[in-house]
């Protein structure tokens, strides 16, 4: 898994804004990644009311909420965004890209999402008749791409996330609708959970997404569940997100992955070398202690997972 960066994403300026251009400081580096543009494909998930919205916002340089703030160039960067997240899709790769976009609904801007650029990209795959798995280990629950993918039994979506928190949704009964039913798959954590719940909760989960048979999975990496990280409570060392990566690289072959959230700069850096050297079956490139969850916790957890077990079982061998 190799990474595709490019520099238009740091012309997202957002000032003291926790989702800011020095997210990516470490890696600018990096050798550039040549992006073509994307913005015909925006309309494959969003409205073009929103896609107006954005770029007449940007223009002025106006925010859309109080969380999800505009500059000058936030269009071209969101665009450049997607046209990342679909590069990877088509290389396996890791898109580098900010702002984040799995808060992004089809026609709003959301908690610093601009573009749901994991869900265009799951989108056009999903168009060439491919079933997509979407897994979300971001700390906080992505609300954008639950509902876009809400109605599809093409596109499942999982999501792994601290609750309560932003967006305060997500909870085990939101199963899907329609033909959706079944397709959308919530495992809410309380804060404090440490890696032992979090890799369980992936362990205990991944037979049922093998049985979804998906051609390509596309994972929203957010690391903002790392214990350092300001917005959450949660309590993830590297380790999981290293064993995250090993898991998933065993389970499936074809696999991209884009950046989301992730605010604590020292970290954020170490959290995402960590999880693409799992996926590249490398070393731990960084250490720390493991952790572990409290006994509360761990019993809140048990009670979550049964419920999701219950919620899912008219549509999956659990
Ligand atoms: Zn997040």
């Amino acid at each position: 898994m190799q990474f595709i960066y490019n520099d238009i994403s740091l012309q997202h300026k957002t000032g003291d804004h926790p989702e800011c251009a020095e997210r990516l400081a470490h890696f600018a580096k990096l050798t550039q990644t040549k992006l073509v543009d994307a913005s015909e494909f925006l309309s494959l998930v969003h409205t073009e009311k929103h896609i107006a919205v954005v770029k007449n916002a940007a223009a002025r340089s106006l925010p859309i909420d109080p969380d999800t703030l505009t500059s000058e160039k936030s269009y071209e960067a969101a665009v450049a965004g997607v046209s990342a997240a679909i590069l990877a899709s088509e290389t396996n790769g890791f898109s580098l890209m900010r702002p984040p976009g799995h808060h992004s609904y089809a026609d709003k801007a959301s908690g610093f999402c601009l573009f749901n650029s994991i869900a265009v990209a799951a989108q056009k795959q999903a168009n060439t008749g491919k079933k997509v798995l979407i897994f979300d280990f971001d700390g906080h629950f992505g609300d954008g791409t639950s509902d876009i993918f809400y109605e599809s039994k093409n596109v499942l979506y999982w999501s792994i996330h601290q609750s309560p928190a932003f967006p305060y949704k997500g909870q085990t009964y939101e199963v899907g609708k329609g033909k959706g039913k079944g397709f959308n798959w919530n495992i809410p954590l309380s804060h404090s959970c440490g890696d032992d719940i979090f890799l369980d909760a992936i362990k205990s989960f991944l037979p049922l997404a093998e049985q979804f048979q998906p051609d390509i999975v596309g994972i929203s990496a957010g690391f903002d569940g790392h214990h350092s990280d300001p917005l959450l409570e949660m309590n993830l060392s590297f380790h999981s997100f290293y064993e995250a990566g090993i898991l998933l690289q065993k389970k499936f072959k074809n696999i991209f992955a884009v950046l989301e959230g992730g605010y604590n700069l020292e970290y954020l850096p170490r959290c995402i070398e960590c999880f693409v050297a799992g996926m590249n079956e490398e070393e731990i490139p960084h250490d720390e202690p493991r952790t572990f969850s409290d006994l509360n916790t761990v019993t809140d957890y048990k009670e979550t997972k049964a419920a999701l077990r219950r919620e899912l079982s008219p549509y999956w061998t659990v």
